[in-house]
């Protein structure tokens, strides 16, 4: 059920993006922008589902698989900022606490030695305006589940991703709730996600 909302999101993520005609280029509604990062929020009951994906080089500085001690270095970091919950997203109304969370960053970093040959290179093949380092580009999710009492007067959501990730440049965000759903595009000038 859950999953089936963030994937509507993700769904409408495009879709929404061009019907509000938001502050974003058109090239930026493409799933894969640097400088660009999703959240995806599905609110139902007393559950907050929350899905944020991002380029590797926003949060990491690359996107090829790590391969230098300072590349893996690198991605623990991140890592450990995204399992910062508490710190990155700030709900006001409502008292929320982290059931459980995930941070996949398996585009870049390879847990498995066998798998070493497995390339991910065919994954994103965009048009990019960038000089990237070469044709890579992958993606970093991080899947949050936070259980909520009096979630009905949840006022906003305060995001500090970009505290913390100085690359992150906007945040497309969007939501589903039992009322119905929107999106927002935060930025270093707008960091809070107002559902009243
Ligand atoms: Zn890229």
């Amino acid at each position: 059920m859950k999953r089936d909302s963030l994937n509507l999101i993700r769904f409408n993520l495009v879709f929404m993006g061009a019907l509000l005609q938001a502050n974003i280029s058109h090239a930026e509604l493409d799933a894969h922008v640097h400088g660009l990062s999703n959240l995806a929020l599905a609110i139902e009951e007393n559950v907050i589902e929350m899905e944020f994906s991002s380029p590797a080089i926003n949060l990491v500085g690359f996107e090829h698989q790590a391969t230098t001690q300072q590349d893996i270095e690198m991605i623990k970091r991140a890592k450990l900022k995204l399992q910062q919950y508490n710190e990155l997203y700030t709900f006001i109304g409502a008292r929320c606490s982290i059931e459980s969370s995930s941070i996949n960053v398996s585009n870049i970093l390879d847990d498995n030695p066998k798998n070493s040959n497995k390339t991910h290179e065919d994954k994103h093949h965009h048009e990019h305006s960038h000089n990237d380092e070469s044709d890579t580009h992958s993606e970093v999710i991080a899947n949050y589940r936070f259980s909520c009492k009096n979630l009905t007067t949840l006022k906003s959501i305060k995001v500090s991703l970009f505290e913390y990730f100085s690359s992150i440049d906007k945040v497309n965000a969007m939501w589903v709730t039992d009322e119905g759903q929107g999106s927002v595009i935060l930025d270093k000038g707008k960091h809070t996600i107002d559902f009243r």
